[in-house]
């Protein structure tokens, strides 16, 4: 899978020589990872790793902005769990690469306070996607914490110092924030900071299964990565593809159409495609054909995703090692990083030290 970059600006880091650039992106713990994380972001993460240091965030306190109560935060240590298999599976290696739990991190508290100060609710208030966010969890009434969102997201990508972060599309305006950010901390305090790029997979926005704009946990139209292949065939047999054919012998129209853009995605027999592609246009296939091809593409690439898991889930005690240590490693890096900042705004006060 190719990707592309999404801003071309180049990043002034202050580099500590020999010290590889950074990576931070990660995922919000409320259940399984989908087709669409991983084509938005996830195979970046797997191809960068060698390239980058990366580090990856399980960001359960961002759930905390839209589902506070405690009946969801019971959910988290379980769904901390799947998203780590789901990483583990796709091929994410804990021996090159960090993954840790955002709320076992006080560092990034404390980045996020300082963070507060240097960007105004206007330029917050003016983000679609957390109006978004807001309706979808039918929250009447902007909470603090949600507004903030953007702003606990830049103190998770600047504690690591990260260079580049790969996201989905829907996350660009939040990485734009973290550069301002950015910017305004090293204006005010001296260099500290890269200015970070974000990195948009091949695919910015993978559509649901159901034709909408973007494939979703909330909004139901999503293929896992941990579906069994029965699961996949039922999920892409119902699929949504040209609203204007209604038999197999009418024309159809393949621009758009959920199932070709999924076809041209995992599908690796172009040819398979291509011909699949002219008889649609021409009436010489029935969807049932093309979306069977579909599924068996669909299950063909996720059987690998399948076997590692297997192999990970049966490994007592092995997930919450590896986070355990993960989130250790980030501790420390975050204490650097905040030792550095105190220094840079003059708030390391000695005399009063205890
Ligand atoms: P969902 O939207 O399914 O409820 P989420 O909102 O919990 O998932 P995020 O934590 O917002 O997921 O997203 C994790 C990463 O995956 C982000 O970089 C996001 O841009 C990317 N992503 C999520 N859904 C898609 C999609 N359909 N297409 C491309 N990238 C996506
Ligand atoms: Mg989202």
């Amino acid at each position: 899978m190719t990707t592309t970059t999404a801003t071309a600006t180049t990043t002034q880091a202050p580099q500590v020589p020999g010290q590889r650039k950074r990576i931070l992106t990660g995922d919000r713990p409320t259940g399984e990872l989908h087709l669409g994380h991983y084509v938005g972001s996830l195979a970046n993460r797997v191809r960068l790793q060698d390239e980058y240091d990366c580090y990856f965030i399980i960001a359960d306190l961002h759930t905390l902005t839209t589902r506070p109560e405690k009946s969801y935060i019971r959910e988290l240590p379980d769904n901390i769990r799947k998203v780590t298999l789901d990483y583990l599976s796709v091929g994410i290696d804990p021996e090159r690469s960090t993954i840790y739990v955002q709320s076992m991190v006080p560092e990034v508290y404390q980045l996020n306070l300082f963070f507060e100060m240097l960007v105004t609710v206007p330029r917050l208030a003016r983000l679609p996607s957390l109006k978004d966010m807001a309706r979808a969890a039918h929250i009447e009434q902007m909470p603090f914490g949600l507004l903030g969102y953007p702003v606990l997201q830049a103190a998770d990508i600047l504690l690591p110092k990260a260079h580049l972060v790969p996201v989905g599309k829907d996350n660009l305006a939040h990485v734009e924030i973290t550069r301002e950010i950015a910017r305004r901390f090293n204006y005010l305090y001296g260099e500290v900071f890269p200015i970070p790029e974000a990195m948009l997979g091949e695919v910015p926005t993978l559509p649901g299964i159901d034709g909408q704009k973007k494939m979703s946990k909330s909004l139901g139209n999503a293929i896992f990565l941990s579906d069994d292949p029965k699961t996949v065939e039922q999920k892409v047999m119902r699929m949504y593809t040209d609203p204007t054919r209604i038999h197999a012998t009418d024309p159809g129209h393949v621009r758009g159409n959920p199932v070709f853009i999924y076809h041209d995605i995992f599908n690796p027999n172009k040819e398979e495609v291509e011909d699949l592609k002219r008889r649609y246009r021409r009436g010489q296939v029935g969807d049932v054909e093309v979306k069977r091809k579909l599924a068996a593409a669909l299950n063909a690439f996720l059987e690998p995703i399948r076997q590692r898991r297997a192999l990970f889930e049966t490994r007592p005690g092995y997930v919450e090692e590896i986070l355990r240590e993960g989130t250790q490693r980030m501790r420390q890096i975050g204490a650097e990083t905040l030792a550095e900042v105190r220094e840079a705004m003059g708030l390391n006060y000695p005399l009063f030290r205890a």
